[in-house]
């Protein structure tokens, strides 16, 4: 299971923006390139240039202006991964032609208008609406002085991202549908962002004219029979049949004749390929501290072979932060990505150590079974406290998310696995903190104007000045996945994803590991584990990131529950009926300019986190499936508690970070 970032960065683009004397007409390419380099590269403000380098489908950041001299510069410039090409931009610290060509074309596009005249031309300026709701934000790694060993693991291990990409893309069904993108530059760019045609963010998503593909919005996605997957409903359908246990397995495809077929079969030469490339990996490893590492490759190589993921598992769990200097997470493992949430994705999680984690885990590790015992006792019965043995989350500097875990706007910033089999049964698995995702002074910036928007100056003062109580929230959110009814936990001998349904059950266990994230905070105070002053900002960030997943929407274009975003007015809608939330329509927001604003009654925290601890925890241990729809109906589906719109219409006027990948070399 993993949790999802939510934040947004500044827009800034009035203030830096130049507009020097008149350039070349529009679409004049490499015309215009020549002016560019005459002049230098003072053209376009930074962040345009980055908006319309993704408009344009060009693998190529501005990473920042370190000298504010408000031109991109060599070292200013990175050249990014999964574009489907390789770029080299700067060639001995010297642009490279083929960079002075990408700058003269970013310059022409951002004076020329898409002509909204014809209706290709109108769906054109749709999917560049969605490409700019999301501000492209950089995961860049420097392994520039790093040993040649540790450059040439790199590399192989970004060819495992290649691969997984399109292992999962064929799932999903984009790369069946490749074939039919349209030549424009914008309709590309979406389809490789989106990892399909649809589109994707807020304002975008339900207009069906927003699509990569005119006349193919929906994907066909690959793991079910395509000739059901136009009817409402064909998720329950599949559930309610008697061979729906064996159907569902996660790591099957159900073929047209209703046979669960699996993954190492359906896929055979996809995952035969990246078995010999997790081998070679392993092979090319020669650091014998890395004999942790080194099993686990073997072991999933192997995995992806027999398609029986265990032996996997327990070579990763094996690995810790003192045996390997490196995280990798290889296989199928998360299901929100599909409609019905049954059929694991194929990811690839690589990132390096960070030894962060450790002053955290010797202060949770002591009091794991003492939070399981306190949850235990909020759920009630039929659930009885079980003996946790879970890891807390491990600190990793992610190097690059592939497959399922590179979503299009936003990212995976925390992330407990496997989630079944013996090593998650036994909580053995191990929960991850992806720690270099949102700390960037841009991105900071921008949550905090979002906050402004919806609360009073009062509350505010409660913000978190620093990056801590946020990571707090995330390693109290892991650490909650592994604590009460899981995964694994039964009603009457049925798993929650049969009582509930899976996109109700993947919400409930969310919503659980978030409720989590409240709870646990004053039980760390009262330890003096935490300060009362990180308990409280700890609080008020997960009421902002619950305002900026209620922003997102509750269901996706194609009417698929959203789990964040549910669990989020869930929490949001508990505080406001029981006054730890109250909404003053005269009250000014922080920002001076927003009137109608949220007041934090600090005193009220704790409690309410206690009773909604207590009415989630026992919704899952009792298999309460009408309790559950009864939160969603008043605060996901209805407008009277939580104010959706007001959220979304101020949290919006900020785009949401698309995470994009550098590597130094
Ligand atoms: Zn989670």
């Amino acid at each position: 299971m993993r949790i999802v970032l939510f934040l947004v960065l500044v827009s800034f683009g009035c203030k830096r923006r130049e507009e020097p004397q008149p350039r070349q007409a529009p679409g004049s390419g490499s015309a215009g390139a020549n002016v560019a380099a005459a002049k230098g590269h003072d053209a376009i403000a930074r962040v345009d240039f980055n908006k319309y380098a993704v408009r344009l489908n060009l693998p190529v950041y501005w990473i920042a202006d370190a000298n504010n001299n408000k031109t991109i510069e060599p070292d200013e410039t990175a050249a990014l991964l999964f574009y489907g090409s390789e770029a080299k931009w700067v060639d001995g610290g010297k642009y490279t032609p083929a960079f002075e060509d990408a700058y003269g074309k970013i310059v022409a596009a951002s004076k020329a208008p898409i002509d909204t005249s014809t209706p290709d031309g109108k769906r054109r300026a749709l999917v560049a609406a969605d490409l700019d709701a999301g501000r492209a934000s950089l995961v860049r790694s420097d392994f520039s002085g790093a040993p040649d060993g540790d450059k040439a693991f790199v590399k192989q291990m970004i060819g495992v991202a290649d691969l997984i990409d399109k292992l999962y893309e064929t799932q999903n069904g984009s790369v069946a549908l490749a074939k039919s993108l349209p030549a424009d530059p914008e309709s590309h760019s979406l389809f490789r962002r989106n990892r399909g045609p649809k589109c994707v963010a807020p304002n975008t998503e339900n207009d069906p004219a927003c699509t990569a593909i005119p006349g193919a919005a929906k994907p066909i996605v690959d793991v079910y029979p395509a000739d059901i997957q136009g009817k409402d409903g064909f998720c329950k359908d599949l559930e309610k049949r008697k061979d729906a246990d064996a159907l569902l397995g996660h790591f099957t495809v159900v073929s047209k004749d209703y046979k669960a077929v699996p993954y190492s079969e359906a896929y055979k030469d996809q995952m035969t390929a990246i078995a010999q490339a997790l081998s070679a990996a392993a092979k090319g490893m020669t650091d014998p501290a890395e004999k942790a590492l080194v099993e686990y490759l073997n072991a999933a190589a192997a995995s992806f072979g027999s398609n029986n993921w265990d032996p996997a598992d327990e070579a990763w769990a094996k690995m810790n932060v003192d045996n390997s200097k490196w995280f990798v997470r290889v296989g199928p493992d998360e299901t929100y990505w599909e409609p019905c949430a049954h059929k694991a994705g194929f990811h690839l999680s690589f990132a390096k150590i960070n030894q962060g984690s450790k002053q955290w885990q010797q202060k949770l590790v002591p009091v794991q079974q003492e939070m399981e015992q306190a949850i235990a006792e909020l759920a009630g019965p039929p659930y009885k406290a079980r003996k946790v043995t879970f890891h807390l989350p491990d600190f990793i500097d992610i190097i690059v998310n592939a497959g399922d875990d590179r979503p299009p706007l936003g990212a995976t910033i925390g992330q407990s696995l496997p989630n079944w089999g013996p090593v998650a049964n036994q909580g053995r698995g191990r929960t991850v903190a992806m720690v270099n995702i949102n700390t960037d002074p841009d991105s900071r910036a921008g949550r905090k104007a979002q906050a402004e928007s919806m609360l009073d100056a009062a509350s505010m003062k409660l913000y978190p000045a620093t990056t801590e109580p946020g990571l707090l929230s995330t390693i109290l959110h892991e650490a909650t996945h592994n604590l009460g009814p899981a995964h694994e936990y039964k009603v009457g001998g049925k798993p929650a994803e049969l009582v509930f349904g899976g996109p109700i059950a993947s919400m409930m266990e969310e919503l659980k590991a978030q409720t989590g994230a409240l709870f646990l905070l004053d039980f760390l105070r009262k330890k003096q584990l935490i300060s009362d002053e990180m308990a409280t900002g700890s609080f008020v960030d997960c009421i902002v990131w619950a305002f900026g997943h209620i922003s997102q929407g509750m269901y996706t274009g194609d009417h698929s529950r959203k789990a964040y975003g549910n669990l989020a007015a869930i929490q949001i809608g508990y505080l406001i009926d029981k006054g730890a939330l109250t909404w003053d329509a005269n009250a000014m927001a922080a920002n001076g300019t927003d009137k109608g604003a949220y007041t934090v009654h600090a005193d009220k925290l704790v409690g309410v986190a206690q009773e909604l601890m207590k009415e989630v925890a026992g919704i899952k241990s009792r298999g309460d499936k009408a309790a559950a729809e009864k939160l969603i109906a008043r605060y996901v589906d209805a407008e009277t508690v939580v104010p959706h719109k007001i959220i979304s219409e101020r949290f919006l006027r900020h785009p949401k970070p698309s995470f994009v990948y550098s590597v130094a070399w």
